[in-house]
């Protein structure tokens, strides 16, 4: 079965869709986005992210061309045409294309909409949350708005791949005061030496993950101590547990930074128990 694409109105083989070369994404990085979990069928916080998609426009004076009712049609019909059970729906949004000008193309340029399925492997994932994976630091280099989804990611790819290179599964990305804001694809929590669940507070310097939003809220109601507080490298070194969260992740315990063991050097119960309740608590929308 090939996978099929969305792309600007029309359901195309994901192979052969595309956009125009004046497109603003493709010239300037100028989209948004949003990267849903597909489990059991359902896509999980898709209110959520909708809603963020919507804020992210609004930051960059973008218009988003149709309703969260459209889009929530479009990421069904996706799920359904490449028959995802487990996996993640990709939805983009970008400025349009239009003669390559910085300022913005003329009022009425239509908005260019894509949108893809891929499947996941929840075998997989689980191994990898079982093992634990490793984090390196670098510094954050990124513009001073990482709360707005934007396309525009190269930092974020860089630190990526150096943590690859470096035998890691994700970048912590550590501010000019020590701080470490977040992961170049993910949130950052640690669990602190007092057995207190600390993450940074979601203001301009990280994007408020969704699935952020949703562990606070499950972390809250299971009677954890939390407080949203920014933490240096030093007190992830020292701390009890740590972990990064995403929308393709969800949770993963952190077991070593930069060759250090975190903890015994093992997944923390914190962070295995947030995994392993997330999708009682979270809401899938069929
Ligand atoms: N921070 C960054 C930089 C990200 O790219 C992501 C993944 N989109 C997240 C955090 C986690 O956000 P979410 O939980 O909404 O996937």
């Amino acid at each position: 079965m090939s996978r099929v694409a969305y792309v600007n109105g029309r359901y195309i083989r994901h192979a052969a869709a595309g956009v125009s070369i004046d497109d603003r994404a493709f010239l300037f990085a100028d989209g948004i986005y949003e990267v849903i979990e597909v489990f059991d069928g359902r896509l999980i916080d898709e209110e959520g992210h909708l809603l963020r998609l919507a804020r992210s426009a609004a930051q960059l004076r973008l218009t988003l061309p149709m309703a969260a009712t459209a889009l929530r049609r479009i990421l069904r019909e996706l799920v359904a045409r490449n028959r995802v059970t487990d996996g993640h729906v990709y939805l983009q949004v970008t400025r349009g294309a239009a003669k390559r000008d910085h300022g913005f193309p003329k009022p009425g340029t239509p908005s260019t909409v894509v949108a893809f399925a891929h499947r996941g492997d929840r075998a997989a994932a689980e191994a990898r949350a079982h093992a634990g994976i490793k984090v390196i630091s670098l510094p954050d280099i990124r513009w001073k708005r990482p709360d707005i989804k934007t396309t525009s990611l190269l930092p974020n790819v860089l630190a990526k791949q150096q943590a690859k290179e470096a035998g890691a599964y994700e970048a912590w990305l550590v501010d000019a005061d020590g701080f470490v804001t977040e992961g170049s694809s993910s949130n950052a929590w640690i669990v602190d030496s007092a057995g207190v669940l600390v993450t940074h507070p979601a203001d301009s310097a990280i994007l408020a993950g969704i699935t952020r939003a949703r562990l606070l809220k499950i972390a809250a109601a299971r009677g954890l101590k939390i407080v949203e507080r920014p933490f240096t490298l030093a007190e992830a070194f020292r701390a009890q547990e740590a972990f990064i969260s995403g929308a393709t992740t969800i949770v993963l315990p952190v077991v070593a930074i930069d060759g250090q063991n975190i903890g015994s050097g093992a997944p923390g119960a914190v962070a295995l128990g947030l995994r392993a309740s997330f999708h009682e608590f979270a809401p899938a929308t069929a």
